[in-house]
């Protein structure tokens, strides 16, 4: 029995805790800012686990704070050792672990950081996807090729349609904007605006999105389709070039 609670942390970070009611095991999700996490973890009286996806200082900087108030264990990938403050679980592709009750298994999701990972919980069918993908876009391409990238983004978009996605950063409503500029004939597209501009009118995060919406909406998973080829001038290329294409534009967008 797994509970997401959203922690809107920074400017535009999310944290996440994770709350197995069985074992009473608490993990956090990307701690950006100690102060702002404690105050959410403070409820729990304990926080056993710390999962990182990469180690962007965004999604680290609770680290070792946490880890020294809670005596946390902190999780990340084995590549990222280095890189991880404090870390002392080293994950490896593909890898089942448990935290208490819940299982996840590590997707290795490189193109953003050359270490990065989501953390997928098959049973409940919920993936923490960091900066790898978000609702509507995906992460800027620093350490890695945009190829590397196409191919994270499709490890996620293998996992079931009714997968709910948790993701590093609130950055919908410009990932809309740029969907919109070049994918304007969409009309799931025009549905998902509806209920993203709800979500935001009230305040509310626009997490979880849910796979098989993001597979309809955002454009980074759509490079095959015809419209948007068109749309960008490039009929005969290929799904990459397409996505490399998207990617450098979105950039400047
Ligand atoms: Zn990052
Ligand atoms: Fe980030």
């Amino acid at each position: 029995n797994m509970k997401v609670e959203i922690i809107p942390c920074l400017s535009d970070n999310f944290s996440y805790i994770i709350h197995d009611k069985e074992s009473d095991k608490v993990s956090i999700v990307d701690p950006a800012d100690f102060n702002v996490c404690d105050d959410v973890v403070k409820k729990y009286k304990k926080l056993d686990f710390i999962l990182n996806t990469h180690h962007h200082v965004d999604h680290v900087d609770g680290n070792l704070d946490l880890k020294k108030k809670y005596n946390s264990k902190i999780l990340g990938f084995e590549l990222d050792k280095d890189r991880i403050p404090g870390i002392d679980i080293l994950l490896k592709e593909n890898q089942k672990h448990k935290i208490g009750n819940l299982e996840f298994e590590v997707i290795f999701v490189p193109g953003h950081t050359k270490g990065h990972i989501a953390f997928y919980f098959f049973k409940e069918k919920v993936v923490f996807t960091g900066d790898a993908l978000f609702s509507l876009g995906c992460g800027r391409v620093f350490e890695g090729t945009h190829e590397e990238m196409f191919n994270s983004l499709n490890k996620i978009k293998k996992l079931p349609l009714d997968t709910k996605i948790y993701c590093g950063h609130e950055y919908t409503k410009s990932n809309l904007n740029f969907c919109l500029a070049y994918d304007s004939k969409n009309t799931f597209l025009k549905e998902k605006e509806i209920d993203i501009q709800k979500k935001l009118s009230s305040n509310q995060p626009t997490m979880p999105t849910i796979l098989g919406q993001e597979i309809k909406t955002n454009i980074f998973l759509r490079c095959n389709d015809p419209e948007i080829k068109h749309a960008l001038g490039l009929k005969d290329s290929s799904e990459v070039e397409v996505f490399s294409k998207l990617r450098d534009l979105k950039d400047s967008f």
